[in-house]
């Protein structure tokens, strides 16, 4: 998921065998145990808030001049649950779409904005 991830791109694992979408990655398909998995690789992906929380203090000096931060409990509309950092104060049920990217650090970090309705009233 890294180099999908240093591309800005958020790479979802699918086994070919059953079609379940699993996230984090897993060496083996996590309903059917098949090894046959594929990457699913998108820019964004759709999902949905189940639960946040605002952090005011972290150790990490990276946060510094930062706090505070939302953190999500994210369902994707693909199946897979996810934490990650939410643009701005969301709550449960609040449409998102899941962007993935790297930190500071190199490693690959979820991030989720409101999702754009494309409704039109
Ligand atoms: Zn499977």
């Amino acid at each position: 998921m890294k180099a999908h991830a240093a591309e800005g791109r958020l790479a979802l694992q699918r086994c070919t065998a059953c079609g379940n979408i699993q996230y984090p990655p897993r060496e083996l398909c996590g309903v059917c145990l098949a090894d046959t998995l594929e990457w699913r690789v998108t820019d964004d992906e759709p999902g949905e808030v189940l639960a946040s929380t605002v952090l005011h203090h972290s150790h990490e000096p990276a946060f510094n001049g930062k706090l505070p931060i939302h953190v999500g409990l994210i369902r994707l509309d693909a199946g897979p649950t996810a934490i990650g950092f939410l643009t701005e104060a969301c709550s449960a049920g609040t449409r998102v779409r899941v962007t993935a990217k790297l930190d500071y650090r190199g490693r690959a970090v979820l991030s989720a904005a409101l999702a754009i309705s494309k409704e039109v009233s």
